[in-house]
């Protein structure tokens, strides 16, 4: 999950195939970067809306597929952050098996380590969503 920034003015706004365009870019830069392995099936989503999110991602382990979705009229006033969230989500997808570890866990309903444990997973994809731009810089 991609939190929100505060919107740029809409006089630097993007159309939202502007939007897309790029965020398939970043989806294809971004698979090579994190060495997501090519039978993996990653889709991209465009949402309205002012949801919390600028983007979020979905992971099938079992079947190797994700979904990530983003936040088209957000991302429209920050063109800035398409590069950053598609980098981000992907990133999510190349820890996915934590979280298919995790689930595995007995007792893993406990709201304090599962807390921790979500915070861990997060801090690492911000680490990681980092090395994405220092090593790919958005061409934008
Ligand atoms: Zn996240």
């Amino acid at each position: 999950m991609t939190r929100k920034a505060p919107p740029a003015p809409l006089s630097q706004a993007w159309t939202g195939a502007q939007v897309e365009a790029h965020a398939h870019a970043a989806l294809t830069a971004a698979l090579d970067y994190f060495r997501i392995p090519d039978h993996w099936e990653v889709t991209l989503c465009f949402s309205g809306g002012d949801g919390d999110n600028a983007g979020e991602v979905h992971v099938d382990q079992t079947y190797l597929r994700a979904t990530i979705t983003l936040n088209t009229e957000y991302l429209r006033t920050s063109p800035q952050k398409v590069w950053e969230t598609v980098g981000h989500e992907v990133a999510h997808i190349a820890l996915a098996p934590f979280d298919a570890f995790w689930v595995g866990l007995p007792d893993k309903t406990q709201g304090k380590q599962r807390e921790q444990y979500v915070r861990a997973v997060e801090n690492t994809v911000v680490q990681l969503t980092r090395m994405w731009l220092r090593d790919h810089p958005d061409p934008a």
